[in-house]
């Protein structure tokens, strides 16, 4: 495979002609080998993630601008790698001095601001394990992941820190709280211990520090949701950034003079693997855009700061294209070489409302949070197919597999599937080794999707094989919304679904049966949804409660979603061999 296909610029490439014949052979049997001199080292063969993002660049090119901040109240920070060095060797110093070792999770729940990745990178420095959290939760989810992973530091804001006051006497293994206030609030209320970062940073030592972690070291982890239980922590290794690194080139078509904007939390996967990892490894500029949704305010960022690379997801792509095909047109958006989608299934009509609006297609691509880096992928160097979510990776052989784990014949629907051994591949569920190990069937990593191939090799997606929930592509496990619900005193049993929804993909819509003594009204119901609301983020919190009388369940206990699922979209209820006597 000539590696160069990947990374000629998209404008010309996509005039490229790829040769489908020979895809699957010489591109699955790719050695990643070939790209491990691609990466910097540390002395001695080590391997950390914040050499190859921040020092390596730092070194050979310092003023060099990494980050644009552009905070939600107009803020604007400039960060080179070189102050990117400086800031995270001090944070780094920082936990060593608190007594951090290797192999500790720090975890951070704050706001997306320069301290939230400076702290990431510092986290790494040290040897440690980092959790980033999405902001939006509220004081269930953070528990629930700081009691899993063990935490021994939290990072947050005052503001934050004020929405889990409740849950940290609870956190017996956590030792530090960092205070970033970032706003200058007065920080009266907060706890004699927290430690304030703008002070502890202060006094930090600016030596250059960095623990000789091995490739196989662990270094990030994202919780993720499943069927049944709470959210697992997947936990990746130092080495994911060879891939991180790659895929930022071939399915992001990167190069070092671009302006890269990625939109997505750094509570999610695609926050840290292209919101960090990707492009920064790359040594490219990027934009860090605090603000929430707002079409006028998104096309402003791509005309003032230029932005060449946009990786985004199909929930905004449909507000885009909500607001009109004409509001693009009055921003000059011809800075932008290259855009891309990952989440949820990006239809046709947003890759071509892409071309409509900025004269480029949107290119999706396919991952999870357990796959660390893009898998499959429509390609700068090669014509989008719409609709497909592209053709897998060099180096990655997936399939698409019955239930004896058989491949099926091209064109038929089946389980997603990948050939473990990808460098990003997750290397654990945190203290859950026979969950990890149940995704391994007959040498296939079993992603829990349904898909399609077609004869030309790309795949489709079809769909999730559980009740995985996926609401603007954050997905949500239903037992965890459940298990906020029955705390209510009214419910006395919820099920949760994922309802379709022509915005989000799917929204959370919830059947609560009440105990003696409570009456269905519509009060109770906003109340049931206010203080699910206050437990969870709104995001993940159900949009809809319905009250029915009694769930149905399988003989066994189990609350059969699909059954409520079918219903309420009216679909025939499949079989019902094992259900419960209603
Ligand atoms: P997460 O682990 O939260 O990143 O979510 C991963 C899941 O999102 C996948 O297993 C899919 O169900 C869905 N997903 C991600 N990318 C795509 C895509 N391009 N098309 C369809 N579904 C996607």
């Amino acid at each position: 495979m000539d590696p160069d296909v990947f990374s000629k610029p998209s404008v010309d490439s996509l005039k490229v002609k790829p040769n489908l014949v020979d895809y699957d052979s010489s591109y699955a049997n790719f050695a990643w080998e070939s790209l491990l001199s691609e990466l910097d080292w540390l002395p001695g063969g080590s391997l950390n993630k914040a050499h190859e993002c921040i020092d390596r660049h730092a070194l050979s090119n310092p003023e060099k601008v990494a980050m644009i901040w552009l905070g939600k109240n107009g803020e604007e920070e400039t960060y080179t790698f070189s102050d990117m060095k400086r800031e995270t060797d001090k944070f780094a110093n920082v936990l060593k001095g608190l007594g951090i070792e290797k192999g500790d999770r720090v975890f951070m729940f704050m706001d997306r601001v320069p301290e939230l990745y400076i702290s990431v990178f510092g986290t790494l420095k040290a040897g440690a394990i980092a959790g980033p959290l999405f902001s939006a939760f509220g004081p269930d989810p953070v528990k629930d992941r700081l009691q899993d992973s063990g935490a021994v530091a939290l990072i947050t804001s005052p503001d934050l820190r004020k929405r889990i006051s409740g849950i940290l006497p609870d956190l017996t293994d956590l030792k530090h709280v960092i205070i970033i206030n970032k706003l200058g609030r007065e920080t009266s209320p907060l706890d004699e211990h927290d430690l304030l970062y703008d002070d502890i940073m202060s006094t930090a030592s600016e030596e250059s520090t960095i623990e000789q972690t091995s490739m196989h070291d662990y270094s990030i982890m994202h919780y993720t949701s499943g069927t049944t239980g709470k959210p697992k922590g997947a936990v990746h290794r130092h080495l994911a950034i060879l891939q991180q690194y790659a895929t930022g080139k071939w399915a992001l078509d990167l190069h070092k003079d671009d302006v890269y904007w990625c939109t997505a939390d750094p509570g999610w996967v695609t926050g840290t693997s292209y919101g960090m990892f990707a492009p920064w490894s790359n040594g490219v500029t990027q934009i860090i855009y605090e603000g929430g949704f707002r079409a006028t305010a998104w096309y402003e960022v791509i005309q003032k700061y230029r932005v060449s690379v946009w990786y985004t997801a199909p929930t905004a792509i449909r507000m885009l294209m909500k607001a009109g095909v004409d509001l693009p047109k009055r921003y000059d958006t011809s800075s932008l070489r290259f855009i891309a989608s990952v989440g949820e299934p990006l239809n046709p009509e947003g890759v071509a409302w892409g071309v409509d609006a900025f004269g480029i297609p949107f290119h999706d691509n396919w991952w999870q949070t357990e796959t660390g880096a893009i898998l499959i992928a429509n390609y700068a160097a090669q014509e989008v197919r719409s609709g497909s979510m592209g053709r897998p990776i060099p180096g990655v052989k997936a399939g698409i597999i019955d239930e004896e784990y058989n491949e099926v014949p091209v064109g038929e629907e089946g389980q997603l599937a990948v050939r473990p051994g990808w460098p990003s591949m997750f290397h654990s569920y945190w203290g859950n080794q026979s969950l990890y190990n149940s995704r391994f069937k007959k040498g296939w990593y079993i992603t829990g999707d349904t898909a399609r191939k077609d004869e030309d090799g790309f795949y489709w997606f079809v769909g999730r094989a559980d009740d995985v929930i996926n609401t603007a592509g954050h997905l949500v496990g239903p037992f965890e919304v459940e298990s906020a619900l029955i705390e209510h005193p009214a419910v006395a049993e919820a099920g949760v679904i994922g309802k379709p929804d022509p915005l989000a993909m799917e929204v959370v819509k919830a059947f609560v049966s009440l105990h003696q003594g409570y009456e269905q009204s519509d009060e109770l119901r906003r109340e049931i949804m206010r203080f699910v609301r206050g437990k969870l983020a709104a995001a993940v919190a159900p949009r809809e409660i319905a009250f029915i009388d009694s769930l149905p369940k399988t003989r066994s206990g189990k609350i059969m979603r699909r059954l409520l699922k079918a219903r309420e979209l009216g679909l025939p209820e499949g079989d019902t061999s094992t259900l419960e006597d209603e």
